[in-house]
């Protein structure tokens, strides 16, 4: 494929996503990298494929399998196009994105269904997942009217003191599979706002969903040049984006280990670094829950997106004296689960996102068992009519585990929820803070006295009271502590800090020289 315009390339993709989706004969759409507002194949020529995880005998399209050199094209291009996005208005910058938000929630369905069909999660949180991209676009496109810095007295007469903020330059964006239109859109549209230009690699199991954003945005007015996707590897893409020295600032949602590395490269050229890593979240239930609503909650925050999401729930800290009966209740609302394609709308549960995603899964109830836990539900992955093609794994609950056991500690990232059980508020507060992640916390309880000592203590970035520990909206800060990641912050207006430099700015209207810290002591 050589260079394409934008838009007839466009028309050409969209047609024969169209014919596919109509079950009509059509060949593999191919989709090249986005550089400088054109398509174009990787300068090696190599090509790779993404598939359905739920019938990975449907090939979705192949992609450009790029390197360094690619990565060079695309930081020259967001180079060439930093001065003139820098120096427009930026609520001409937030129109732009106002475009991008509207054309989202047009092609919301479109989207949507192939959401679905690349990474497998439900239709319905498919439609979340989008709903969360035009959420943060039209957020930071009011962003844009609301860049606000500080006027302050100066501590001497006739002379003004304020700050703003100011782009860094390009950011490198690397994201994850999970969320494949929310997380990019949660950091380019703050990036974008602010007037630096992006450099984007999404992850290679969800490409497809990525050069759809990026399709959207060119439509929506962004100038070529000023978002420039790359497809390909972790180590011959993002490592190169990492190391750029024409990167300023790398903003990266993914592994704790990938994070760590990420860093460590960044740090040696004292760049700035966006971590949004891992998490263990955990759940408590106290003795006086609504139980409803707790299995509930529950089911929703382990099992949704097949345990997939950075804020799944994988520990469940319950009361001994209600342990048994909600076990029981979890264990048969799992085993009611209908696992399958999640574009059938009769299913509960997609499949996990590759073949490395459920053996290591597997791999982790065994683990567990071996630690003494009770398997109450599941362990298996699922086969059976339907599910031969995927990479399905059975909603499971293990019982009796200790907080140190690896399974409370590790991150599975599947639908594997632990069980522990604790005698009262201390004991579970202490087990929920057991672990070196801080994303998300909840706790189940109609005390108010113990929902605000959880609201306190709990070390967690984000903490939910009578609710699963999935469900952040885009204008409160998202994140979490420890090694949940390095104290940065996305969404609301904590996003803009990532992404800008302050810059404080003195003017002296005295006409003479007043030196501070001086003249003022008289
Ligand atoms: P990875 O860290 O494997 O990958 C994330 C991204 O980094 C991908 O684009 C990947 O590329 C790329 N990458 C991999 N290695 C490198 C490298 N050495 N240098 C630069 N880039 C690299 O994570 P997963 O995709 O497996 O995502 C799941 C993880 O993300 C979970 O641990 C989860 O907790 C975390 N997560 C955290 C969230 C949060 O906000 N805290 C939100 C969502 C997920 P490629 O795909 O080509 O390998």
């Amino acid at each position: 494929m050589g260079r394409t315009p934008a838009r007839e390339y466009n028309r050409r993709v969209t047609q024969t996503i169209q014919r596919a989706d109509e079950g009509g004969s059509a060949t593999t759409p191919s989709y090249g990298n986005f550089i400088g507002g054109e398509w174009r194949a990787a300068e090696s020529g190599r090509t790779f494929e993404s598939r359905n995880p739920a019938d990975t005998r449907d090939v979705i399209a192949t992609f450009a399998a790029s390197d360094a050199a690619d990565v060079a094209a695309a930081v020259r291009a967001a180079e060439d196009a930093l001065p003139a996005w820098r120096a427009m208005p930026a609520p001409k910058r937030g129109e732009i994105m106002y475009a991008f938000g509207h054309l989202l929630a047009q092609h919301k369905e479109r989207l949507s269904r192939a959401m679905t069909r690349e990474m497998g999660k439900v239709l319905a949180e498919a439609r979340g997942d989008v709903q969360e991209g035009i959420d943060i676009a039209y957020l930071m496109a009011g962003e844009g009217r609301r860049l606000f810095g500080e006027t302050t007295p100066s501590e001497l007469p006739n002379k003004w003191a304020m700050s703003v903020r100011e782009p860094i330059g390009i950011a490198g964006i690397i994201t994850p599979w999970n969320f494949p239109i929310a997380i990019p859109c949660w950091k380019m549209m703050p990036a974008l706002v602010t007037g630096n230009t992006v450099v984007f690699k999404p992850a290679s199991d969800t490409p497809h969903c990525a050069a759809l954003i990026v399709e959207l945005m060119h439509e929506a007015g962004f100038p070529p040049g000023t978002v420039n996707m790359v497809t390909g590897s972790g180590e011959e893409v993002g490592m190169p984006i990492v190391d750029s020295p024409d990167v300023n600032v790398v903003s990266f949602t993914g592994n704790t280990q990938t994070g760590r590395d990420i860093a460590s490269r960044a740090a040696k050229r004292l760049k700035r670094v966006s971590l949004e890593l891992g998490g263990k979240n955990a759940i408590v239930v106290m003795a006086d829950a609504d139980l409803d609503l707790a299995v509930d909650g529950i089911v929703w925050s382990a099992f949704g997106t097949a345990g997939q999401r950075c804020t799944a729930c994988s520990r469940l800290v319950v009361q001994d004296s209600v342990a048994d009966e909600l076990v029981g209740r979890l264990a048969a609302r799992a085993r009611a689960l209908r696992l399958g394609s999640g574009l059938d709308p009769h299913t509960d549960v997609g499949p996990l996102i590759n073949a490395g995603a459920r053996d290591k899964v597997g791999g982790y109830v065994g683990i567990g068992t071996d630690e003494g836990a009770r398997l109450a539900v599941g362990g298996e992955p699922a086969g059976g009519e339907g599910l031969e093609h995927g990479h399905f794994f059975e909603p499971t609950i293990l019982d009796g585990v200790r907080p140190m056991d690896r399974v409370a500690q590790e991150e599975i990232f599947g639908p594997v929820l632990s069980v522990i059980r604790v005698a009262d508020y201390d004991e579970a507060a202490t087990v929920v803070n057991t672990t070196r992640y801080g994303l998300s916390s909840s706790i189940f309880t109609r005390d108010t006295n113990t929902a605000f000592r959880a609201m306190r203590d709990f070390t967690t970035g984000i903490v939910y009271v009578n609710a699963g520990t999935i469900g952040a909206e885009t204008h409160l800060p998202f994140g979490g502590m420890k090694q949940t990641g390095n104290g940065h912050r996305e969404a609301g207006h904590a996003a803009l800090d990532t992404y800008t430099e302050w810059k404080s700015i003195y003017v002296d209207y005295s006409g003479r020289l007043q030196r501070a810290q001086i003249d003022n002591q008289a």
